[in-house]
């Protein structure tokens, strides 16, 4: 453990302690230039009485911030603030967050936990493979392999055969990427005859993607290393908001940086443990951009806020089945893309290379799974029973198109899995 005093406290203290903060953040925002603090008028952190009162307090939509933009929402004048991230902008209007040096060094702290609940020691040479620019991902694990003490190679996106001999070369015990590249990586493996069992690879922390438990068995087999689900958001400071540990039950979310409540996204009420909702955070201990109950749209559930086997005491929470963006609906049946790579990895014959392309046929929804063939492809008995798993998993039938290996274009950073070319209501 990075911080063992804070990563075990034990329960009743994290309950006060997260109050503390609650109140104190409140506080904050309603003394700042930040607009959001138009939301709390009337409401006085002295009116927390207890961490349930926290469901009285109105959500933070990304809608709120995207209307800030680009810093009406940063509770420290931007001169203040050391640095920024920004959220792709691929959807609209991007999204800024400004982080004062405190900001810098909280983000520091959690990400050397989740390294470390990843294995990681000082004595650890790490490869981090997301860019280092407005996307947080390469200076979040920068900033935590710093503060483990790990020897770090910054190689940023991109250059696969280049991130390959860099890890041979400079014996490379982990690496960090976006959740889709390491099939690029076993792709260009296999075309130039690199073989990672020759290497001292045995971590790889993953994220920014939702990515399939299947995904995961086959990466880990085919690499040989253990993986880790490592989750965090722009808004919320960036990666390291939680991750899961080698007792692969859950994702540990930091409590005393954070708290986490799963909600009904339709009704907007908290739901127990169990109960599958969107996750919403508020920050406990940020400065640049506190929020206050912010609505992720990413879907999971809590899973415990019991001990973990790990000695962990913060709790956790499944990890992520996607986002409410991601969400398809076809033929008036909800799914996420992930749930269908859980199927189609099942079958070491077609590779974690997929889309879903859904359109308009006479006047009903089509949808037809692309999917390019690994190894020696699939058997026509295979085919069928995968049609068949399909066809129960969703209640309906689609087309199953395998094509060659290379087919599907190799974006880089996430991958795109859906194509939806119905014409939006
Ligand atoms: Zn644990």
């Amino acid at each position: 453990m990075f911080n063992p005093e804070r990563e075990t406290m034990p329960r009743e203290e994290i309950e006060k302690l997260k109050l503390t903060h609650l109140r104190k953040t409140l506080r904050f925002l309603k003394n700042s230039r930040s607009k959001l603090k138009e939301k709390y008028k009337g409401i006085e952190p002295e009116d927390i009485l207890s961490l349930d009162d926290l469901k009285s307090l109105p959500f933070t939509t990304k809608d709120d911030l995207r209307d800030c933009y680009p810093f009406n929402h940063i509770a420290v004048e931007p001169s203040e603030c050391a640095r920024m991230h920004m959220s792709s902008g691929t959807t609209g209007v991007p999204v800024i967050n400004a982080m004062t040096k405190n900001d810098i060094f909280q983000w520091g702290e959690i990400m050397a936990r989740c390294l470390a609940a990843a294995g990681l020691t000082e004595k650890d040479k790490i490869q981090i493979m997301p860019s280092f620019g407005l996307f947080n991902g390469g200076f979040g694990f920068h900033y935590g392999a710093e503060r483990l003490g790990c020897f770090i190679v910054p190689a940023g996106a991109g250059r696969s055969l280049m991130q390959l001999k860099l890890i041979k070369d400079l014996g490379v015990t982990a690496f960090g990427a976006i959740a889709s590249y390491p099939a690029r990586l076993i792709e260009v493996a296999k075309d130039n005859g690199f073989d990672f069992r020759e290497t001292k690879l045995r971590v790889a922390i993953l994220g920014a993607e939702t990515w399939s438990d299947e995904y995961r068995h086959r990466i880990e087999s085919e690499m040989g290393i253990k993986t880790f689900d490592i989750i965090g958001l722009t808004e919320t400071g960036g990666v390291g908001l939680g991750i899961d540990c080698e007792a692969r039950s859950g994702i540990h979310v930091w409590e005393d940086h954070y708290i986490l409540e799963i909600i009904d996204p339709e009704t907007g009420q908290p739901l127990g443990i169990g109960e599958e909702g969107e996750m919403v955070i508020t920050t406990l201990t940020r400065e640049g951009l506190p929020l206050i109950r912010y609505r992720t749209r990413d879907i999971s559930r809590l899973i415990s806020l019991e001990k973990c086997t790990c000695g962990r005491t913060h709790l956790r929470v499944d990890r992520v089945k996607g986002r409410t963006d991601d969400m398809l609906k076809v033929k008036g049946v909800n799914f996420y893309p992930s749930q269908v790579e859980q199927i189609l990895l099942k079958y070491k014959g077609l590779s974690p290379y997929y889309q879903l392309v859904i359109e308009t046929l006479k006047g009903k929804d089509d949808m037809t799974i692309i999917v390019e063939k690994a190894d020696n492809g699939v058997t026509q008995r295979e085919l069928e029973q995968l049609d068949l798993e399909l066809y129960d998993f969703l209640g309906f039938r689609s087309k199953i198109q395998i094509v060659p290996e290379g087919t599907i274009q190799r974006v880089p950073g996430k991958a795109i899995r859906i194509i939806d070319k119905r014409k939006k209501a």
